[in-house]
């Protein structure tokens, strides 16, 4: 029967076209259709980038990737993670994990979205539609067809939808979703400080939410504050200057001065989780699949173990002859996925939870736990392996 690919991704922001490069790799066909306009090359720093995991570092190298990303990226030498109120700094508790107790380098890598989205694009190059909004798809014997908006018709055998969190392929398909919101908004910046952040990753939990300080190249470092809803909007509306004055006191004096480096972003966060990772003929990924709180830093790095564990089952099952789109083959992918998903989701959950507020009971509660995580080596040597994507079922190409 003729069909365009094999595979059809709904979506091309940074998950459908790893999927489409990966399939390529295991040479099955596919086309990523994305509604957007196409992303451009590089576009000068602006503070939204990803903390991956060795895990995910491993897999950029398993594809071929790594090499054009490693110049841009800063190696993440430790993570400080600390309970704390607006200006009075960490409590004394606080939780160090550091590259030296992985014994195997930095325990994750800071990659920003103006090198990693051109380069996964530009390695995509014509399977990479733009402007291709997917307006419904239709499931059948031997293969699932997809209709643009543009009115133009495409067959495959298997759709996966990556189409982020608010996943319309899904809707669609009659996927339900758990949601929930958090009533929190992360504010998202590059700011330039002083002195040398040595490598260091800071997670600070202040009773609105967290505010992760992450390392760039230089001395710059990429900001994700978050605070209520209600507070965020006054703060976005600031101009850079009382921005900055605002994010002074709660940043700390750790690191000198602080200036903005680049454009501020905001992102209204709530969870987003698809109670199904299958439909017929149908596999989600990525945000699609689960949209979580970013506190951990680690839905980009779940959305790689799926499209790894993905391309894994699927490059099985077409080696063994059998079709990709077939229920029984996305049904071991669903099993594979569903304990990692359902762990990270009930942990940012619960994570956010404990901290983001400021009751005396709970405040002593977690002091005390990051107290112990941090004394206990086996604990901290368990967290350590989580942090850096290297516990649990892994797909090969992370191991
Ligand atoms: C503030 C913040 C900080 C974060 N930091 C980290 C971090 O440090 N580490 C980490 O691992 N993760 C992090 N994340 C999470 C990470 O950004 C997401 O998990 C990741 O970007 C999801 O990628 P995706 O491709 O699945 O979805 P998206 O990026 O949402 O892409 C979906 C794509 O689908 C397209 N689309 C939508 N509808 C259609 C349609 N009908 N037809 C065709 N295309 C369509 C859209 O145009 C878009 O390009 C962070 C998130 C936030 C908000």
């Amino acid at each position: 029967m003729a069909r365009d690919a094999e595979v059809l991704i709904a979506g091309g922001g940074l998950i459908g076209p790893l999927l489409g490069l990966a399939l390529d790799r295991a040479g099955i066909s596919s086309l990523v259709l994305d509604a957007a306009p196409p992303a451009g090359a590089d576009r000068g720093l602006d503070g939204r980038a990803y903390a991956l995991s060795r895990g995910s570092v491993r897999y950029l190298q398993a594809l071929g990737l790594w090499d054009r990303l490693a110049a841009g990226a800063q190696p993440i030498c430790g993570v400080r993670v600390g309970d704390g109120r607006a200006g009075e700094g960490a409590s004394p508790l606080t939780l160090s994990l550091d590259d030296h107790d992985l014994g195997e380098g930095p325990l994750g890598y800071m990659v920003e979205d103006r090198h990693l989205r051109p380069l996964l694009a530009e390695s995509l190059g014509g399977r990479l539609h733009s402007r291709a909004q997917v307006t419904s798809h239709q499931a059948g014997p031997g293969q699932v067809s997809v209709t643009l908006a543009s009115a133009a018709k495409l067959t495959g055998q298997l759709l996966v939808a990556a189409d982020g969190r608010a996943s319309g392929v899904a809707r669609r398909a009659g996927i339900g979703r758990v949601v929930k919101d958090y009533g929190q908004t992360a504010l998202v910046a590059a700011i330039a400080h002083e002195q040398p952040h040595g490598g260091l990753a800071h997670q600070l939990f202040l009773p609105s939410g967290p505010l992760a300080i992450l390392p760039l190249p230089g001395n710059r470092a990429s900001v994700v504050w978050t605070e209520n809803t209600a507070r965020a909007a006054e703060l976005e509306a600031m101009d850079d200057a009382g921005f900055i004055a605002a994010l002074r006191p709660v940043f700390g004096r750790f690191l000198g001065a602080i200036a903005l480096a680049g454009a501020r972003w905001s992102y209204p966060l709530g969870l987003s989780l698809a109670q199904s990772l299958t439909g017929p003929r149908l596999v989600l990924a990525g945000d699609a699949a689960h949209g979580l709180h970013p506190l951990a830093g680690q839905g980009l790095n779940l959305g790689f173990r799926d499209v790894a564990a993905l391309a894994e089952t699927l490059a099985g099952a077409v080696r063994l002859g059998r079709d990709p789109g077939d229920a029984m083959v996305l049904a071991s992918y669903a099993r594979w996925r569903h304990a990692d998903i359902a762990a990270l989701a009930a942990a940012t959950d619960g994570i956010n939870a404990l901290f983001s507020n400021d009751d005396p009971a709970l405040r002593l509660l977690r002091d005390a736990g990051l107290g112990l995580a941090d004394r206990i080596p086996v604990l901290r040597r368990s967290l350590i392996r989580e942090a850096a994507g290297l516990a649990g079922d892994l797909p090969v190409a992370m191991r």
